[in-house]
C-alpha cells in the first residue's frame, strides 16, 4: 500500500535522502566502509561537517559572525543550554508562551534567571498567535517558538522585540520557506522534521553574544568551547549529521527555500481549503495564523472522529492523531511531503462528509 506520511517528527524525508542515506551505510562515498564505521576526526567526515556547515549558512543566507553547531540532545536541551550561555542570574529573560514547547523553554529558563512571559495565548488553548506585545527594553533576549508543532500555529510576522535580541525555536518550521535568519541572534531547531533524522540539534549562534555570563558552565554545555572545535568537541551523532547534511543538499538542488515555501502554501491551501468547506471538520486556529507546517482540526463527535482516524489508517494514512496533550486530529506537511498525499486525504474527507 502507498503509504502518506503525516507524521510530526520524526517525519517524512525525501525519497533520495533516503536512499542515499542507505547506500552511505553500505559503502559511504565509495571508500569501502559504511558511514556508521568512519571516526568522526577523519578527513572523510570532515568534508561532511564542513558541507553541512556551509549549507546552513548558505539557505540561511547568514555570515562568519553566526556558528553553525551540531549538538546532541534534542531541542529540549536548547531549553536550558541557551539561558545557561545566555542569561546572567539578576537579568532577565523575555519570552513567548505560544504553546507547549515555548511553555517548557519557560521552566528551563527559571532555573538560571528571572523570565519576563511577556505574552501567553493560553486563554484560548494557544490557538492563536498574539502579536500585541511590550518587551522590556533591558530583556537580554526575547524567545519564541516560530510554529507551535502541538497547536498548530505559525509566525508569519516577526515578533516585534525592539533591539532586544530574538531566539527561535525552530524545530518545526526551519527551512521551510526564506525567513530573515540574520535578524536572530540565535535559532536552533531539533532536525527530525525538515533538517533530518533524529540525533542532532542544529544551533546557530551569534558569536558576540557569548562569554557574558559569570556562571560556571560546564564545558559540553558551553557554547564557546563547541565553536572552537569546529563542532567536533567530542563524538558528533555521525550519522545524523550526514543526513541532515543530505537534507539540505536536497533543498537546495530542489530550489532552496522560495521553493519550499511554494510547496508549503500548495499543500496548505488545498488543506485548509477543504477544512474550511467541509463543515463535519472544525479547524483550530485563526486563520491568519495558521501554521503551513502542522493543520490541527477536530472532528467534534468523538466517535466519528475515531471512524476517520481508522479510515485514515486503513488508506496508509499515518501520524494523522493529534498530539496526546490536546487530542483532535493533525496533519503534519514538512519539506519532503508530496501534494499528492494532501489530495489523497482532502479526496478522502470529503468521502467521509458525503456519507454522513
Ligand atoms: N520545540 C518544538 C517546536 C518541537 O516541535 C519539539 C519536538 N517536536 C521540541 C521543541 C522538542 O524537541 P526534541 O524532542 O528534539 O527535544
Amino acid at each position: 500500500m502507498m503509504m502518506h506520511n503525516f507524521n510530526s517528527g520524526p517525519s517524512i524525508l525525501p525519497k533520495e535522502v533516503l536512499q542515499q542515506a542507505a547506500d552511505a551505510i553500505h559503502n559511504f562515498n565509495g571508500i569501502g566502509l559504511s558511514i556508521l564505521e568512519i571516526g568522526h576526526r577523519t578527513s572523510w567526515f570532515q568534508q561532511v561537517m564542513d558541507e553541512a556547515q556551509s549549507l546552513v549558512k548558505d539557505l540561511m543566507q547568514i555570515g562568519d559572525e553566526y556558528a553553525v553547531l551540531f549538538l546532541h540532545g534534542g531541542a529540549t536541551t536548547q531549553f536550558m543550554q541557551v539561558p545557561m550561555n545566555l542569561l546572567p542570574q539578576n537579568k532577565t529573560a523575555a519570552y513567548i508562551n505560544n504553546g507547549i514547547w515555548g511553555n517548557k523553554a519557560i521552566k528551563e529558563a527559571k532555573l538560571f534567571g528571572n523570565v519576563a512571559e511577556v505574552s501567553s495565548t493560553k486563554d484560548k488553548n494557544h490557538s492563536y498567535i498574539a502579536k500585541d506585545f511590550t518587551v522590556p527594553p533591558d530583556a537580554v533576549y526575547l524567545h519564541y517558538t516560530t510554529n507551535n508543532t502541538v497547536e498548530g500555529t505559525e509566525w508569519h510576522q516577526l515578533p516585534n522585540a525592539g533591539d532586544v535580541p530574538l531566539i527561535a525555536d525552530m524545530s518545526s518550521d526551519i527551512f521551510s520557506k526564506p525567513f530573515p535568519y540574520n535578524k536572530h541572534a540565535l535559532i536552533y531547531a531539533g532536525a527530525q522534521k525538515n533538517a533530518g533524522a533524529a540525533g542532532v540539534t542544529l544551533v546557530v549562534v551569534r558569536k558576540d553574544l557569548l562569554g557574558k555570563v559569570q556562571r560556571a558552565i560546564p564545558t559540553i554545555l558551553d557554547y564557546r568551547p563547541h565553536i572552537e572545535a569546529g563542532s567536533l568537541l567530542n563524538t558528533p551523532p555521525v550519522f545524523a549529521v550526514y543526513v541532515a547534511m543530505l537534507t539540505m543538499r536536497w533543498i537546495k538542488k530542489e530550489g532552496g527555500l522560495g521553493e519550499m515555501e511554494k510547496r508549503a502554501k500548495e499543500r496548505a491551501d488545498l488543506f485548509y481549503n477543504a477544512l474550511d468547506t467541509l463543515p463535519l471538520f472544525k479547524p483550530l486556529v485563526a486563520k491568519e495564523d495558521r501554521s503551513l507546517m502542522n493543520a490541527t482540526f477536530v472532528i467534534e463527535d468523538s466517535a466519528k472522529e475515531q471512524q476517520f482516524l481508522d479510515l485514515c489508517k486503513q488508506n496508509g494514512m499515518v501520524g494523522v492523531k493529534g498530539h496526546r496533550s490536546v487530542g483532535g486530529l493533525r496533519l503534519s506537511m514538512y519539506n519532503a511531503m508530496p501534494l499528492s498525499s494532501v489530495e489523497a486525504i482532502v479526496e478522502l474527507m470529503k468521502d467521509f462528509q458525503n456519507k454522513q
